[in-house]
């Protein structure tokens, strides 16, 4: 695999290769005002993209709307092999995605190269998935009639992702709808809108029929957003991104009794007990925190370790934190790019002040770099009191907050002392403390001795504030079907 830095030539090229239109019935549309689309690591203005207004938004809605009868007569085969067909064009260009990908959103090559394994993978898994969706048949328990359940799809769907994941999140909405037969309209976030279009237009070479997936970018989402939402052609949002914003979508779509899934945001505990394997803990709690640069919904918010081993597990991570390179993503070696922009920077700067204030300990990093680019460096911080605001929010970058408990009780008590429940970790070698705590922690996923959770072939969600629904495993699909249930006089 290439693994040396991208000549400019190489990026200029992979910008170049994506189209920068509206995808409506399956044709590039120019629209009268374009947005700017970043590198987060020099700040400097990779292109230009089509920015929709309202009006030039609709008619993707409109396309999917035209598109949805014909669509959901197509055969399992004929969507999964489309699918499978996507799947192979998408593991082909691995590097012409993972540039484009890492030169709008930041994160370094290897771990964009990373997100277009983990993208095609939903493609694979909904091509096997389309051709099993199931029904079922029985006898009415007093007799006289016959049951037949069977799945139809929800119809069309909107579908709007966030820029920390910019790839994945879109394949994991428009895999199980194409499988399932849906149309969908995706808005991609402003700030990584270039995965998206690089994704349609594969999606046109797989042989997918012109509108069942249109592709709509704005710098105007609200209002773009939802006249889409409130059309009655609209049957299904998904959603992923911020709970504020997920909650104010599911108001909107109470209007219509919209079906939705909710991917939002997370506060995930990662419990180290004292009986811990630490090294795995350590490598564990680096992936956790680490991937993306500290900007996931699953990152290891919260490090709660037992006080005896909470001093060696903190050197142990500092020296690991300490040993990670900082640099443009594109750079060969690099683990920390740049975070997405300005106000992340001045988020997480905020959030480790509080912290410090009101009495952690600072053991690496802990202020941001000068620009150009929006670095914050690898920090370990120790002590961190509960009620530390970083306790309580997103941190969504590389700092690692580590805060003491004394018992499994206090240690749970901890972790479920939030509104979030995404995912949630846990160290020990004792099993039947990891399956008590594992049962105990209120989430809708739980790494045990794990420091990844995400893969396509489990159901990915939370509880709580984090969100409603399943997307990936066996249950992603049905988030695009309905039931209908036939009762027969016999
Ligand atoms: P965000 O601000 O909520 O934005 C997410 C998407 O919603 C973007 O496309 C955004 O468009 C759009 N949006 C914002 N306001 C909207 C409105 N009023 N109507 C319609 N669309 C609107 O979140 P983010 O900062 O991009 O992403 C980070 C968040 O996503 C974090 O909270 C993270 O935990 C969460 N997340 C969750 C998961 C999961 O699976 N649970 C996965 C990844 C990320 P613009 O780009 O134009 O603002």
């Amino acid at each position: 695999m290439e693994t040396t830095t991208p000549t400019a030539t190489a990026e200029r090229e992979a910008i170049e290769s994506v189209p920068k239109g509206l995808f409506v019935a399956g044709q590039w549309r120019p629209t009268e005002a374009t947005m700017p689309v970043e590198d987060p690591s020099t700040g400097e203005v990779l292109c230009e993209v089509a920015d929709a207004s309202p009006a030039e938004a609709m008619p993707a809605l409109d396309a999917a709307a035209a598109a949805q009868a014909d669509w959901a007569r197509t055969t399992p085969r004929e969507r999964s092999e489309i699918l499978s067909r996507a799947f192979e064009l998408m593991i082909a260009e691995t590097e012409r995605l993972a540039l484009i990908m890492t030169l709008e959103m930041g994160k370094p090559l290897a771990e964009s190269r990373g997100e277009v394994a983990y993208a095609a993978e939903f493609l694979r898994w909904f091509a096997e998935e389309a051709v099993r969706i199931d029904g079922g048949y029985m006898t009415a328990p007093g007799g006289g009639s016959r049951f037949l359940v069977t799945k139809q799809p929800v119809g069309v769907s909107l579908m709007i992702t966030p820029w920390n994941f910019p790839l994945a999140m879109g394949t994991r909405k428009i895999g199980p709808a194409i499988a399932a037969g849906c149309t969908s309209v995706i808005k991609p976030a402003a700030q990584t809108p270039l995965c998206t279009l690089a994704f349609a237009e594969l999606l046109t070479r797989a042989g997918l029929p012109d509108g069942v997936v249109n592709v709509v970018t704005t710098g105007q989402a609200d209002q773009v957003m939802s006249p889409l939402i409130l059309d009655p052609r609209s049957r299904k949002l998904s959603f992923t991104g911020s709970t504020g914003v997920g909650k104010h979508l599911l108001e909107l779509c109470a209007k219509t009794v919209m079906r939705t899934s909710m991917e939002l945001g997370g506060n995930a505990p990662f419990l180290v007990f004292e009986d811990a394997d630490l090294d795995a803990a350590v490598d564990g709690a680096m992936l956790a925190k680490m991937r993306n640069i500290g900007q996931a919904c699953t990152a290891a918010n919260r490090i709660l370790v037992h006080r005896d081993v909470a001093e060696q597990f903190a050197e142990k991570m500092a020296a690991r934190m300490a040993s990670l390179p900082m640099g443009r993503g594109t750079e060969d070696g690099v683990v920390v790019g740049p975070l997405i922009d300005d106000r992340a920077v001045a988020k997480v700067t905020g959030l480790v002040a509080d912290a410090t204030e009101r009495g952690a300990t600072v053991h690496l990093g802990g202020s941001a770099h000068e620009g150009p680019g929006h670095f914050y460096p690898a920090t370990v911080l120790t002590d961190v009191p509960p009620e530390a605001e970083m306790a309580h929010t997103e941190i969504f970058g590389p700092v690692a907050a580590i805060t003491p408990f004394d018992t499994e009780e206090e240690a749970i008590a901890l972790a479920n002392d939030t509104p979030y429940g995404l995912v949630s970790y846990a160290f020990t070698q004792d099993l039947a403390r990891g399956i008590r705590v594992g049962e105990g922690l209120e989430a809708g996923m739980v790494g045990l001795n794990l420091g990844v959770v995400s893969n396509p072939a489990a159901p990915f969600g939370g509880i709580k504030e984090s969100g409603l629904g399943r997307e990936g495993g066996f249950l992603g699909i049905d988030e695009f079907l309905e039931t209908k249930y036939i009762g027969i006089r016999v």
